[in-house]
């Protein structure tokens, strides 16, 4: 099996699973509980939030674990516009967001919200100074995620941080960096970001689990009411077994960041090669995300051409679903070349023998499935 599409998500290695397994055994009271099995499953908790803080740079009481990059997203954001109703009534985002950050502001809307969305050029980077310049004395908050799920692109969150506080110095600096997570290094305190979720089924962990970083200080709202877990922003019952696993895989993929360039480069100078093939990434976008079109095949048709000989790649985000790519469409890319893009993904298992055995394929299906 030839397994590509890490950004939908990731295989759970042996070391990961065993922790949650062992946790759920092991460790199944209530961290809530006074007695010493509650404090002992309150431990696992404790020694987790450590390993997040270490791989983000920041405080442990800056980290709340949430159950998904998505939570983390609609509690930074929520929580960010309300408590800054009084005074401010505008967003600033990228027009590329996942639809955890998008849907949330078209959610926003409704209660007064405007919303400018900055678009990336043709080539699919966003301008970080277009972002800042977007900012007004009512702009809450600004959001962007780190890399790009679909093409790889990158934004330089720390900068267009420190430009969006120069610019207005309450408006918070959300950044989705569910992608980004064990790939850039991050050093979060010692920047302007104010939130930065992250989800564990991106770095070889289980789904259902995820983290927020939310800066000491930083003013935000409750968006769940519940119990006193997670300092009340986050309240229901902690995940254990789950928030161990994230812990073991953020302090795994964190020692050994994911910076698949030759794999790339072997991809790139294969699809080009065959010819009739464009490349939908920017240059400089990360090399664990590599989006083309193979001009003339639809992408379906290709996606499970490919199935039938086991390699398994994405037509765009997994949330999409096979709906035409936001991200390519906000680029301004032609409706065939969106229709005929894919999106490979590389993860800490790949070889190679998965690159060569795909470009392989693509050859045979351009070939054979061309209209
Ligand atoms: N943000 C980005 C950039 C993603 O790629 C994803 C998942 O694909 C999410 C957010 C949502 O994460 P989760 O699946 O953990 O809710």
């Amino acid at each position: 099996m030839h397994y590509l599409d890490n950004a939908a998500t990731t295989p759970v290695i042996d070391s990961v699973a065993d922790i949650a397994d062992k946790t759920l055994r092991e460790h199944f009271a209530n961290p809530s509980s006074l007695y010493a099995l509650g404090a002992d499953s309150e431990a696992v908790i404790t020694q987790s939030r450590r390993e997040l803080a270490k791989a983000l740079s920041c405080a442990e009481k800056e980290i709340v674990f949430t159950s998904c990059g998505t939570e983390g997203n609609n509690l930074a954001i929520i929580g960010a516009c309300n408590a800054r109703k009084n005074w401010a009534n505008h967003i600033v985002v990228s027009a590329y967001e996942h639809p955890s950050v998008r849907n949330v502001c078209e959610y926003l809307k409704s209660s007064g919200y405007s919303v400018t969305e900055i678009k990336p050029s043709i080539e699919g980077n966003v301008d970080v100074l277009e972002i800042i310049n977007a900012v007004t004395p009512k702009t809450a908050l600004v959001a962007a995620m780190h890399i790009n799920n679909e093409t790889g692109a990158i934004i330089d969150v720390e900068e267009l941080a420190r430009g969006v506080k120069k610019a207005n110095s309450r408006t918070a600096v959300h950044v989705d960096g569910v992608q980004a997570f064990g790939k850039i290094e991050i050093k979060l305190s010692n920047s302007n970001i104010d939130s930065y979720a992250v989800s564990g089924h991106k770095i070889n962990a289980p789904k259902g689990v995820g983290a927020l970083y939310l800066k000491g200080g930083f003013n935000i709202k409750n968006v769940m009411h519940g119990g006193s877990q997670e300092r009340g922003l986050r309240p229901g019952t902690e995940n254990t077994a789950y928030i161990a696993a994230l812990g073991l895989a953020a302090q795994i993929a964190s020692k050994n960041t994911l910076n698949p360039v030759v794999l790339k480069q072997l991809l790139v100078d294969g699809i080009i090669n065959i010819g009739n093939i464009e490349i939908n990434s920017p240059q400089n976008a990360h090399p664990s995300i590599v989006n083309f079109s193979v001009l003339g095949v639809k992408s379906e048709v290709l996606l499970h051409f490919l199935e039938e000989k086991s390699i398994y790649v994405s037509s765009g985000s997994a949330c999409s679903k096979g709906a035409k790519s936001h991200t390519l469409t906000a680029m301004g890319l032609d409706a065939k070349r969106i229709d005929s893009s894919l999106r490979v993904s590389f993860g800490r298992q790949n070889t190679q023998q998965d690159v060569v055995a795909l470009i392989d394929a693509i050859k045979i299906g351009q070939k054979t499935l061309a209209r």
